[in-house]
């Protein structure tokens, strides 16, 4: 069992590496020190060619044929609210004060109307479903499109930001809180098939454990034993569990817990936990060897799922990469660094077992990282074969575009084939609207992708009609 604050005979902070609290005191906390120059290599070359000959462009509907009418529907219903200047804004507005409303009137679980509109809207394009039956049908239409698996993740978090950390609470209140965490953990396990992975949000866990995770305290007895009762029966399903990264304010926590679970799961050969890099950081690189230099001591599976970060509007500023560039610059390093083995603190030859799952919707991102998989694997010099993954409701065309290349691959006999999964959200609405906020702060970014995906999914909506057209005269 892993050990809790008042089981253990020594403190977490010193069972495990002090990286997390070398972070900040850094000389590489530093954009300057992030963007420090690497060897290059053949492979960087061949990386960096292939991202610059990467344009965003846009999707072929082709690929397209896949998605049902209905998701098609709803991405243009959908892509036509976020991308206008006119109702973007007010519908953001009336989307921030429902989630973040203590009003029983506003609370979409409590008022029919409210939810069901919320649901119609929004809710569905971007979540799996309340209930086992709904969330069985999306399930059931991601794999029918080709998707290897899912994520499926319980909606429910804390908003850190109304928590004050300073205050403890009763453990009364922490049981009952980790309590509801974990059966919504054992049943999003009860709906996963063998080799479907889990998201889990530490701070769903509630205002306790968010308490404990903003002191960087060690974790709370309770929900030591919660997490180890979702770890065994993931292990015993078949599955595996990712770790979100969230707000700055909990992260060191969240790192130092996961490490925790990494190094008591990941070991043996088998892999069940992943923890999550952000790559818009300036600490990023720092963590990354950080983390390798413990898995390697500790002699475990070092297992991450890097995404680019999701809280630019929240998190301190100053600890984010200065501009896009930089963080795409960011994630793309570590990607081509850790398929080839390369540029990292240890030689490729003392480098720990790795897992990469490369979570996001960048189409350059991802097919400079398919290239490379692909160049590498030739060369017979791919250390990591990554997995990749999208949200549901979000780059359906690129999803569709991933599992086109690896039908390709597939028929000419490449040894690396792409394997793509979707990860999906469920929890009652109310549960949802924190992501649900996310989502939509995240499209409104994405305006310029969303037009090349928007013109996709209309020329595939054109093509649709036309051929319902043709069959009737
Ligand atoms: C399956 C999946 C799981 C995810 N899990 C998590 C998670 O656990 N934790 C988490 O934080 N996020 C998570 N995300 C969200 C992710 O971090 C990104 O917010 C999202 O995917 C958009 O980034 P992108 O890689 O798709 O690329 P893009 O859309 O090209 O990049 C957008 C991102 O670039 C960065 N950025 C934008 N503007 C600037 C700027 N001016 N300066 C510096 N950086 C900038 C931000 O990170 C922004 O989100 C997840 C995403 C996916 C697909």
């Amino acid at each position: 069992m892993l050990r809790s604050a008042t089981t253990s005979k020594m403190p977490l902070h010193r069972r495990t590496p002090p990286f997390l609290k070398l972070i900040h005191a850094s000389p590489f906390h530093t954009s300057a020190a992030l963007k420090r120059p690497v060897a290059q290599t053949t492979t960087t070359a061949i990386h960096r060619k292939s991202l610059e000959n990467q344009s965003e462009a846009p999707t072929s509907p082709q690929c397209l044929h896949r998605l049902p009418t209905s998701n098609l529907l709803r991405n243009l219903i959908l892509g036509a609210w976020f991308s206008s200047p006119y109702l973007f804004q007010p519908g953001l507005s009336v989307m921030r004060t429902i989630a973040n409303s203590k009003s029983v009137f506003l609370n979409p679980d409590a008022n029919p109307l409210l939810g069901a509109a919320v649901k119609l809207f929004i809710y569905n394009h971007f979540c799996a479903g309340t209930n086992k039956r709904e969330i069985d049908r999306t399930k059931a239409e991601i794999k029918r499109i080709g998707f290897e698996g899912i994520v499926l993740c319980y909606g429910r978090e804390t908003g850190v930001g109304e928590i004050d950390g300073s205050k403890a609470g009763s453990q009364e209140q922490l049981k009952a809180e980790v309590g509801r965490w974990r059966e919504g953990n054992l049943e999003t396990l009860d709906m996963m098939d063998e080799g479907d992975w889990m998201g889990i949000k530490l701070t769903g866990a509630g205002p306790q454990v968010t308490k404990s995770l903003m002191r960087d305290e060690e974790p709370p007895a309770a929900w030591v034993d919660a997490m180890d009762r979702i770890c065994e029966k993931a292990k015993a399903r078949g599955c595996r569990i990712w770790i979100d990264s969230e707000q700055q304010v909990v992260q060191d926590g969240i790192d130092r817990w996961t490490v925790d679970l990494m190094s008591k799961y990941n070991v043996n050969g088998s892999v069940l936990v992943y923890n999550t890099l952000q790559a818009y950081l300036k600490s990023s690189r720092f963590k990354l060897n950080a983390q390798l230099a413990a898995a390697k001591q500790g002699g475990w599976t070092l297992a991450i799922k890097l995404v680019r970060g999701a809280y630019i509007d929240s998190d301190p500023r100053e600890r984010i990469h200065d501009t896009k560039e930089d963080t795409d610059a960011s994630y793309n390093g570590i990607v081509h660094d850790l398929l080839s083995g390369t540029n990292l603190d240890l030689p490729p030859e003392k480098l720990p077992k790795v897992e990469l799952f490369l979570a996001g919707h960048n189409p350059a991102s991802v097919g400079a990282a398919i290239d490379l998989m692909q160049t590498l694997s030739a060369a017979g010099k791919l250390k990591v074969k990554p997995t990749f993954a999208q949200l549901q409701g979000m780059a359906d065309e690129l999803g569709c575009s991933i599992l086109q290349r690896a039908d390709g691959l597939r028929e000419n006999g490449a040894a690396m084939v792409p394997r793509v999964y979707k990860c999906l959200t469920w929890g009652s609405v109310q549960e949802c609207m924190q992501y649900l906020l996310r989502r939509a702060v995240e499209n409104s970014g994405g305006t310029a992708r969303m037009k090349d995906g928007y013109a996709a999914y209309m020329g595939e909506l054109r093509r649709r009609t036309a051929a319902v057209v043709r069959f009737r005269v």
